[in-house]
């Protein structure tokens, strides 16, 4: 009888305990359903796609190796099952278990019911620190690190299997999605997967803690492993594991001018907020559309502005750095965490947009998105947790702190290439005869800024923390910070110079 092995967000053979674990109990069927209608949703694009199929190819070809290459089939996965279900004998399906939007879930529902319906048994594995069902947050670092450290699985051998059409990768999931060239992506599968792993922890990562903040710098002292996280082709436990090893390296050594160590261990720490954020969504998916603070409804309006919005997804808000960083994003797929909490600070308070439209715009720009850390990070910066201090970033400063010169402003707002470093990150305050000498006009070539930013940045922190100051509200707030803080324990990330740990303690 077959084992069928279906991947989602998990495409890779190694550390892959379902494929593991099927393969025991005889021939494996491993299986990728193209779902047309997941890639129609709103938080989905062309640019997932062509980083997911390349991972799909590298997959495939791992798969071969391993004795049986990956099959491929196009359609809503009740009906996909059902045809498997109704071709071969099948003892049992085998997956990750997966912490995905509302679209998803009620896929797994239904496939559930499919496989009930067959009395066919479904495995579901954990592949991530995350607890489904009751929690008990005092005991989720525990259980974080007994996943974590536990082995890897080896990629098995696997049977061939005798006429079973392997299926075709297609160019498009669906007619209906857009093509999204980003150029200046990263390439999804796992030979990139590991070079960035090892480039980072060997090379790159030293000043990781240091320069993690700067869109000038993050680029290559990140570890850039979100998308392949968000993919699956490395697995949780290997990047952990992986870094443990480089950290004890180091440990072994004599004291000297490295910064490794404490590179290493601010590293680890985000780690552990990947799951942190994604039980969030997993114990309360209405994150994905409502404000986890009910004193926070009614506050924005839900139909966002179209003028306001437009300007910001385009990177025309007046604001350069602003834009320089959605430009950015919108040609390579990836900007750094404090330029992506700037960006939908800037909508939230300064443009007072209700999150869910610019989160879904930031979804779609994101080659890594991932539901469980997105969603409630755009509230966390959104101000809509009712829990965590209110951080609105000033889009000036952040400007004058991680580019001071201009560069990267220059890089990604070419309109104003030829204005000095005294107004760069201020252009709208230029004299005439000074935009006239660098050859451009604000409001024809450059927009002004849609609004005041201090004024604006003002009024949203009275409003908000009007709404919080309320008995109930407050009374709320104690009961989510039950539900969703962290409980510090285990290794603790180093200290380190950037105010967003703060942040995300959670104020626990
Ligand atoms: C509004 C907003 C939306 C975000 N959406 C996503 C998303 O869809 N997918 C995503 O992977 N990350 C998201 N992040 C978190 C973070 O910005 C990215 O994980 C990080 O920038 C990815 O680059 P990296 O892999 O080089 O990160 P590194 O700094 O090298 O970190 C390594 C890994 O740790 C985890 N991590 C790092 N920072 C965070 C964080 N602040 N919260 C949770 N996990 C973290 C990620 O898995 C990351 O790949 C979002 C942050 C904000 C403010």
């Amino acid at each position: 009888m077959l084992q069928i092995v279906w991947f989602k967000r998990d495409l890779r053979a190694v550390d892959h305990e379902p494929l593991s674990r099927a393969a025991e109990h005889g021939p494996v069927l491993p299986l990728y359903i193209v779902e047309p209608e997941l890639w129609q949703q709103p938080d989905m694009s062309g640019r997932h796609w062509a980083f997911w199929r390349e991972a799909l190819q590298s997959l495939r070809d791992d798969l071969a190796r391993c004795g049986q290459p990956l099959v491929i089939r196009q359609g809503e996965a009740v009906a996909v099952l059902r045809a498997l279900l109704r071709e071969h004998r099948v003892a049992a399906l085998w997956s990750h278990q997966e912490t995905g939007n509302a679209w998803t879930y009620q896929r797994d529902r239904a496939v559930d019911e499919l496989l009930r319906e067959h009395g066919v048994a479904w495995h579901q594995a954990r592949q991530h620190g995350i607890v489904r069902g009751t929690l008990d947050r005092n005991r989720w670092s525990r259980q974080w690190e007994a996943l974590m450290t536990a082995a890897r699985y080896p990629s098995p051998r696997l049977a061939p299997l005798q006429g079973v059409d392997p299926g075709l990768l297609p160019q498009q999931p669906a007619a209906a999605l857009a093509a999204d060239p980003c150029p200046g992506r990263q390439h999804g599968g796992r030979p990139d997967a590991e070079q960035a792993l090892y480039s980072f922890l060997e090379v790159r990562g030293e000043r990781y803690h240091l320069e993690m903040s700067s869109p000038l710098t993050a680029s290559t002292s990140c570890s850039r492993l979100s998308a392949h996280l968000a993919s699956g082709t490395l697995s949780m436990r290997e990047v952990l594991q992986a870094t443990r090893h480089r950290r004890q390296l180091w440990q072994g050594r004599p004291g000297g001018r490295t910064a490794w160590p404490k590179a290493l261990a601010a590293f680890e720490g985000r780690l552990h907020w990947h799951c942190h954020f994604m039980q969030k969504l997993e114990s309360e998916p209405r994150v994905e559309f409502e404000n986890l603070h009910t004193a926070m409804n009614g506050l924005r309006d839900e139909h966002a502005d179209p003028v306001r919005l437009s300007a910001w997804a385009q990177g025309e808000t007046g604001w350069p750095f602003v834009d320089a960083c959605m430009r950015a994003l919108a040609h390579t797929g990836w900007i750094n965490f404090r330029m992506r909490a700037m960006l939908m600070s800037v909508a939230s308070y300064q443009l007072w947009l209700h999150w869910r439209e610019p989160a879904l715009h930031l979804a779609r720009q994101f080659v890594d998105y991932e539901p469980g850390i997105h969603y409630p990070q755009a509230q966390m910066q959104s101000g809509t947790t009712g829990i965590n201090t209110l951080r609105i970033y000033n889009p000036i400063k952040q400007s004058l702190d991680q580019d001071p010169t201009g560069r990267f402003i220059r890089t990604w707002v070419p309109e104003l290439t030829a204005v000095d470093d005294a107004w760069i990150h201020t252009p709208w305050q230029m004299p005439a005869p000074e935009q006239q000498r660098c050859g451009m006009r604000i409001g024809r070539d450059y927009p002004a800024p849609l609004v005041d930013h201090e004024a604006a940045a003002r009024s949203a922190r009275q409003r908000i923390q009007l709404a919080r100051r309320s008995g109930t509200a407050r009374a709320e707030s104690r009961a989510i910070h039950q539900r969703h803080g962290s409980r510090r324990r285990g290794p603790r990330p180093a200290k380190i110079p950037h105010p967003q740990t703060d942040l995300f303690d959670d104020g626990a």
